[in-house]
């Protein structure tokens, strides 16, 4: 099933890889990341299948500027007319498209099969660049913004600079994007963890950004990459720390 409801009015959209989410609250539709750019028609059943219209979708809230969350949001903004949200240090990835450097070597996971699956699967949907975005708004740690939803912002950077949590507190749903992952996509491992060296701009600070997420009440996590996570967060954050960079 590539749409599912998660929660009340919070649906998770998936191709295999990555989700990202569509929150509806009233008659608006808020898209938390936007998948990969080859994700749009899925995008666009998701909408109708909630028995919207792509104008119903007030804005692209990004978790960060990555090719497989960012894909369709340019797209989204310039055919719904949505505006574009992300962290203001993650905007110039956002404009530009040009992607931060990596802390870790992507040659390190050439023999997980989970490693060729990812690639394969990502550069199907033309997830190998990111799409940039011409015109952005940004956010700062703590802001709530004013969307369906009501998200407020929990910037924990170290997967990338601008990396974000949004934080839905009237569903005690928490949006981890990457800062906090329940699947690995290039080991293919299981269970919270930070995104994988090879991946990160900087894999010790996005250990200790995990902090940003302790105290926060949420009983459904809502990760980039892997299966919702229900449950106790602290306890998630206690695996997520215990199994380390990979
Ligand atoms: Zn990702």
């Amino acid at each position: 099933m590539p749409t599912t409801q998660v929660a009340e009015g919070v649906h998770r959209l998936t191709q295999g890889v990555v989700n990202f989410y569509l929150v509806s609250e009233g008659g608006g539709l808020l898209l938390v990341d936007a998948g990969a750019a080859g994700d749009w028609d899925l995008l666009v059943r998701a909408v109708a299948g909630l028995g919207r219209r792509l104008d119903d979708l007030e804005a692209v809230l990004l978790t960060h500027a990555h090719a497989d969350h960012i894909g369709t949001a340019e797209r989204a903004r310039t055919t719904a007319g949505a505006r574009v949200w992300v962290h203001h240090a993650d905007a110039e990835m956002t404009t530009t498209g040009r992607a931060t450097k990596t802390d870790g070597r992507i040659r390190s996971y050439l023999l997980r099969a989970e490693f060729y699956r990812t690639l394969f699967s990502l550069a199907r949907r033309g997830a190998t660049r990111i799409v940039p975005v011409r015109e952005v708004g940004t956010f700062a740690d703590g802001e709530t913004l004013e969307l369906p939803g009501r998200p407020r912002a929990v910037h924990a950077p170290g997967h990338s600079p601008g990396s974000a949590a949004l934080l839905l507190e009237g569903r005690g749903v928490l949006l981890t994007g990457d800062v906090l992952a329940t699947r690995n996509p290039l080991t293919g491992r299981d269970g919270p963890q930070i995104m994988p060296s090879g991946l990160n701009s900087d894999t010790p600070q996005a250990l200790r950004s995990l902090a940003a997420l302790d105290g926060i009440r949420a009983g459904l996590l809502l990760p980039g990459h892997g299966e919702p996570w229900s449950g106790d967060l602290a306890e998630a954050l206690r695996l997520a720390r215990a199994a380390g960079p990979s």
